[in-house]
């Protein structure tokens, strides 16, 4: 991002000029340590500038000099490699479960320093009292891995609209209207962590975390559909490499396609959604073990492992409902995968095959390759791992936010 020859600009355009060649140098030095030469070659900026913009982010702890220095101590000669700094802001994502909470930091270069997941039955509860263990939760990680995050993801089950952070409803919560980012910083005050409640906190979907993490972290292709199926059923869409959010923030609500019109009636208010035959609480009624609590998927998986009858037959009817629905969604959509996350990532040799039927025989453009279908690697870790991704993206993405430029 070279200032045009001959354009003469004022201090407001030189000073965004500066911000956007900050986040130039920083993103080469992100893809790859490298000499300040190098990183002049790559992004096209002279050697000064290059220099100049290196000084910026090493004094912002967002870059360090990295590889042999001269014994005579000198640093920060031509030769020297700049890389992230390992020690430096970190991004803090926060999961609010169905049945659990989670914390997890990642440093500037992704790596996940702590992770931590709490089992917990969330349903019904009040946030204060769900906002207070999980402010608990973070501070622990945060003081465990010793870095400073730049801000704060949360991951929630339920919708989350463009405007604001507000939880508009989680019906597996019984949550309605939650502003989540006011909720929660009074509780990291309240467990003495008051700079965290300073944070910017963001908030989103568990799917959409989720599908993200898969595309940054999953190897996934551009075009995707990541199904998310724990105790609801969500989705995120991968269009290009980027998610589709809709037109208010809301796309993705695979749980509530409807499967059987004439189904049994959804918490959402309509009829035979496909969260009435995939979702945690119409599976376990079908398999008979309406009254579980804990790890309820852990358990479908043991009971399903030893071949117990009823078991299997809940989880292949779960399978046909989410690849009828899917298939619906391949019509229209015509991703490159069907990309299984969430707890059910752990029921695929259940789910799976019955999935795999209905998508075969109703995908218009035949013959359907089973391949296009499989679960991802990251499994339940999706959305916390894309909330805590997802700061520190921000942050590569333009460095000049943090006050740098
Ligand atoms: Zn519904």
């Amino acid at each position: 991002m070279r200032e045009p020859d001959g354009v003469r600009t004022g201090p407001a355009s030189q000073q965004g000029m500066r911000r956007a060649n900050l986040a130039l140098v920083l993103d080469a030095i992100a893809r790859a340590p490298r000499s300040r030469a190098e990183v002049a070659a790559e992004t096209g900026l002279t050697r000064a500038a290059v220099s100049s913009l290196a000084e910026r982010l090493i004094a912002d702890g967002l870059v360090v000099e990295e590889g042999p220095t001269t014994s005579s101590g000198k640093v920060g000669r031509p030769g020297t490699a700049l890389g992230l700094n390992p020690s430096g802001p970190g991004g803090l994502g926060a999961e609010i479960g169905v049945e659990h909470l989670g914390a997890c930091v990642v440093d500037l270069r992704g790596e996940v320093r702590v992770r931590h997941r709490q089992e917990i039955r969330n349903r019904g509860r009040e946030p204060a009292a769900v906002m207070l263990d999980l402010a608990d939760l973070l501070r622990g990680a945060v003081a465990e891995s010793g870095l400073r995050p730049a801000g704060l993801t949360l991951a929630v089950p339920g919708l989350v609209g463009a405007s604001g952070g507000v939880l508009q409803r989680a019906a597996n919560l019984g949550w309605e209207d939650v502003p989540l980012a006011a909720a929660l910083r009074p509780a990291l005050r309240a467990v003495g962590s008051p700079e965290l409640a300073e944070l910017p906190v963001e908030a989103d979907n568990e799917a959409n975390l989720g599908g993200l993490a898969e595309l940054w972290l999953g190897g996934g292709p551009e075009h995707f559909l990541y199904v998310s199926a724990e105790a609801g059923v969500g989705s995120a869409i991968v269009v290009g490499g980027r998610l589709l959010r809709g037109a208010r923030g809301y796309a993705g609500e695979f749980g509530h396609v409807p499967v059987r019109p004439d189904g049994p009636l959804c918490a959402c208010g309509a009829h035979g959604c496909l969260e009435q035959y995939a979702g945690e609480t119409a599976v376990l009624r079908a398999a008979g073990l309406a009254d579980v609590r804990g790890d309820w998927v852990a358990l479908l998986a043991e009971r399903a492992g030893a071949g117990e009858q009823a078991v299997l037959a809940a989880l292949a009817g779960a399978g046909s409902a989410l690849g009828i629905a899917a298939a619906g969604a391949v019509n229209l959509l015509d991703p490159a995968e069907v990309v299984l996350g969430g707890g059910y990532a752990r029921l695929e040799p259940w789910l799976l095959p019955a999935m795999r039927a209905e998508l075969a025989a109703r995908v218009t453009v035949r013959p359907w390759a089973d391949e296009r279908l499989r679960v991802s690697r990251l499994g339940r870790r999706g959305p916390l791992l894309g909330a805590a991704v997802g700061v520190v993206r921000a942050v590569l993405a333009d460095p000049g936010r943090l006050g740098a430029a």
